[in-house]
């Protein structure tokens, strides 16, 4: 029998190890060590303030780490490389952040298409077609010519899923995505992500949606105070936490 070296394929998606982060001597994220395989959707929870946003936005280089890696598709994220290539890599993880971030002064459609443009060099034409086609996928076709501010929450994050799957992400960061909305806007926007995840795109989402954790997820991790303390797949999660913390924070919500 002979040992192959593992193919890209069987490598996980994203790997952290050791990650450390401190704000001066204030530690917000600690012995961070996990992985996400290929078509796995994890959704992050745990406390306010006890470093989810920090922890997904070291992995899209928002934010720097202090010690560790962070490995995305055989690439080390955190190591210094010219500032086109950081932007390539930062566009080619999609990134959905709670207020939507869209730009005020471009319609929908120009909104979707600017970044396959700029950052790779896709023919205006061809990246128009494209986010139409995505405006579609996503619900949106009639408001391709809309401006942001015309749009409600629901159908503004939406737009903004669509300008994040425009640069074919193999994997995509959500950072509560529906907190900023109005509840009758939350199952539109889950709905979008639900379809994702079963298309096999690869997800970590920070959300309170404990349904949609339930039903979507694979894996949850819990965190508390910057370190993972939970890893378990929801059912295992949501009806025997183990760790005290969790099962505070599950009583809570309750
Ligand atoms: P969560 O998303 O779980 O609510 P955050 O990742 O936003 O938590 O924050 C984790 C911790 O880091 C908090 O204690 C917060 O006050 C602190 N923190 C976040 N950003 C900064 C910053 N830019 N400077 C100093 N402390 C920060
Ligand atoms: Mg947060």
């Amino acid at each position: 029998m002979t040992l192959s070296a593992p193919t890209t394929q069987q490598l996980p998606a994203i790997r952290l190890s050791n990650v450390y982060k401190s704000y001066g001597d204030h530690p917000v994220l600690k012995n961070i060590d996990a992985s996400v395989a290929r078509g796995e959707v994890v959704v992050i929870c745990g406390p306010s303030g006890s470093g989810k946003s920090t922890l997904i936005r070291t992995i899209n280089r928002l934010e720097e780490i202090s010690s560790g890696s962070i490995v995305f598709d055989g690439q080390d994220i955190h190591a210094s490389m010219p500032s086109k290539k950081l932007n390539l890599l930062r566009s080619s993880i999609g990134f959905v952040f709670q207020n939507f971030n869209l730009f005020p002064h471009l319609s929908v459609v120009e909104n979707v298409s600017m970044s396959p443009v700029r950052v790779k060099g896709v023919a205006p034409d061809v990246a128009h077609d494209k986010a139409l086609k995505l405006l579609d996928r996503v619900g949106l076709a009639e408001k391709a010519n809309a401006y942001p501010g015309q749009l409600s929450g629901g159908q503004q994050q939406r737009v903004a899923i669509a300008r994040a799957l425009a640069m074919e992400p193999p994997v995509m960061l959500f950072d509560e995505p529906t907190s900023a909305l109005d509840p009758e806007m939350v199952g539109e926007v889950l709905s979008v992500m639900k379809s994702l995840a079963a298309e096999g795109m690869t997800m970590l989402c920070v959300t309170h949606e404990m349904g949609f954790a339930h039903d979507v997820a694979d894996l949850i991790w819990f965190i508390d105070a910057g370190e993972i303390i939970e890893k378990a797949p929801p059912e295992e999660f949501f009806k025997t936490p183990r760790h005290p913390r969790a099962q505070r924070f599950l009583a809570d919500l309750r």
